[in-house]
């Protein structure tokens, strides 16, 4: 079964916008594509999960996030690389819903549409609830990225970084 490599979207692989509602303030961040790339080269599932309550609270349709995420994957084309999979989860935090991150449904859903073996696989992200989300669905380690300090199982200086650690400790470099 594959591993996969679950990636934050804002503040991890792509500059946090507030409610970016967008395609033109929609911005990877450098080394988001070249990690990506190797995540693909190594036969990982990237796949990205990513909370976006501006659709409940009015601020986007899902439309328009489908035309930024056409976006994403347009310019990680431009670097030959591709994410597998992206879940978002369009509710309120007021909805309680089953979804939101730190809850794990999206990565249960990811995992029966892909084939993906959770206890083998990552999350990267740049908040604690990417931790939490990682011990929620029992994945291998949640890696947090920024703030030193911070309380991931393993901590990144950037996202190549943590990219790196995963390959590591796969025994891939
Ligand atoms: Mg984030």
């Amino acid at each position: 079964m594959p591993k996969a490599v679950f990636l934050d979207r804002d503040g991890t692989i792509a500059r946090d916008v507030p409610y970016c509602s967008r395609p033109e303030d929609f911005e990877l961040l450098p080394g988001a594509a070249e990690g990506i790339k190797l995540l693909n080269e190594h036969g990982f599932k990237v796949v990205v999960v990513t909370n976006q309550s501006g659709i409940a609270r009015g601020y986007f349709t899902e439309g328009m996030l489908a035309r930024i995420h056409d976006k994403m994957q347009k310019e990680l084309a431009k670097h030959g690389a591709h994410v597998d999979a992206i879940y978002y989860c369009p509710h309120h935090p007021d909805d309680n819903c089953d979804c939101r991150k730190p809850k794990p449904k999206m990565l249960f859903q990811a995992a029966i549409d892909l084939d993906i073996e959770l206890g083998e696989s990552y999350v990267i992200g740049d908040g604690e609830m990417d931790v939490e989300l990682a011990r929620q669905a029992g994945c291998k380690t949640g890696i947090r990225v920024g703030e030193p300090g911070g309380t991931g199982d393993w901590v990144a200086v950037s996202f190549r970084d943590a990219v790196e650690q995963i390959l590591q400790f796969e025994g891939h470099s």
